[in-house]
Formats: structure tokens, sequence, C-alpha cells
């Protein structure tokens, strides 16, 4: 892992996601249905070459925890998958502490930046540290999203919008599943699965799944 210029170059990819989001920006010309710009097919033929690239990528950490993590779990973090809102077992937890990537342990959220969005995945308005998270744009679904994920192992967190509460504005919506808390004791909550939910269920079906 080339560390030093990944992270610097991580961190000035995030920034653009964020602030160059025009992504997000209401367009006024909208003919149809959405009022995001049409995603054109290199741009998607882009997204599925660097999704593929990811995939790669991932192999040695997914043989790493594949006896640690449930089902669930691997097709959240290495599958893109999103839990099912409301049955995560952190969208409603309050203890004070962080939630580190639940793949390679890496600090990424604090609970003093967690708030209850109402959404029923956790949200945060702010991260430890920037180039804690990777941001990509994700293209599937036909829709734009910017991506989170944890930049040291590349496991997919959850998205970020820019809804959130000040100071910061962003709502980063992540599934439990791909979180491992740990209290302020330092006590690590070791609870697999949570309310005992062996989903594995992509919401919306993650039309593309089936590529990579
Ligand atoms: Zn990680």
């Amino acid at each position: 892992m080339n560390t030093v210029s990944a992270l610097v170059a991580t961190a000035a990819v995030a920034a653009a996601a964020i602030t160059g989001a025009g992504i997000w920006a209401k367009s006024q010309t909208s003919p149809v249905e959405t009022d995001r710009p049409a995603i054109t097919q290199q741009e998607a033929l882009q997204f599925k070459e660097r999704k593929r690239e990811m995939a790669r990528s991932s192999e040695e950490w997914k043989d790493k925890v594949k006896d640690k993590l449930d089902a669930n779990q691997m097709n959240v973090c290495f599958g893109a998958g999103t839990e099912p809102p409301f049955t995560g077992k952190y969208w409603d937890h309050h203890e004070k502490g962080h939630y580190e990537c639940t793949v390679c342990g890496q600090n990424l959220f604090d609970s003093n930046t967690k708030y209850d969005s109402g959404s029923g995945w956790p949200s945060f308005y702010d991260v430890v540290e920037k180039s804690n998270l990777k941001l990509e744009e994700d293209l599937s679904l036909g829709m734009r999203r910017v991506e989170v994920l944890c930049s040291n192992c590349g496991s997919h967190l959850g998205h970020v919008f820019e809804d959130g509460p000040q100071p910061t504005g962003l709502r980063y919506c992540i599934n439990s599943a791909s979180l491992q808390f740990v209290a302020e004791d330092g006590t690590r909550d070791e609870a697999e699965g949570g309310e005992g939910q062996e989903d594995t269920t992509s919401e919306g079906g993650q039309g593309s799944g089936g590529e990579y």
C-alpha cells in the first residue's frame, strides 16, 4: 500500500467530491424524472472499471475476515450492499466511544458526531480523520451518489449526503454492518450480527451485484 501519496490523493478526491459536488446541485434544466445530470455511457463504463479494480484489491482483506464476518457484513463491506434500515445494531446506539472499520479496525467515526437522522442507519455529521475515508462517485442503481469507503482496506461503508446538521452540513449514512463499536473504556462490542438478522437482501435489488 503506497501510503503517503495515496492518502494525499485520497484527501484531494474527497475534497473534490464534497465541495465540487455539483452532483448535488439542483439543476433547473431537468427535463424528466431526475434533477441531476444523466449518467453518460462513458461515465458508466469508467464506474464499472473502477468497481472491478476495487473488487480485485479487496480480495486479500476478504480472505482475512471471512471467518469473522457474517453473510450480511460480507455483502455490505465487499459487495457494496445496504442493510435494511432500522435493522442494524448501531442505528439506535448511543454509547460514548468510537466506531472502527469492521474489516481492518481503522478508526472512522466518534460517537460525539453521531446523530439521529431518522433514516434507520447510523448517521454522523463528521469523521474522525478525513484521510481515513475514501469518497468515490457511485453511479449504481442509476443514481448519482457519493460512496464512502474505508481508505485503508477499501471496505464499503455507506454514502455521504449534503443534508446533515451543522457545522459540516454533511450526513455520513453508514451501515452498521461496516462498523465495530469500541466504548470509551476500550470495551469492544463483539456481538456479531446485532439483532440476529441474517438478512442478505440488498434492498432495491443491487442490479450490478453479480458482476464482481
Ligand atoms: Zn477498513
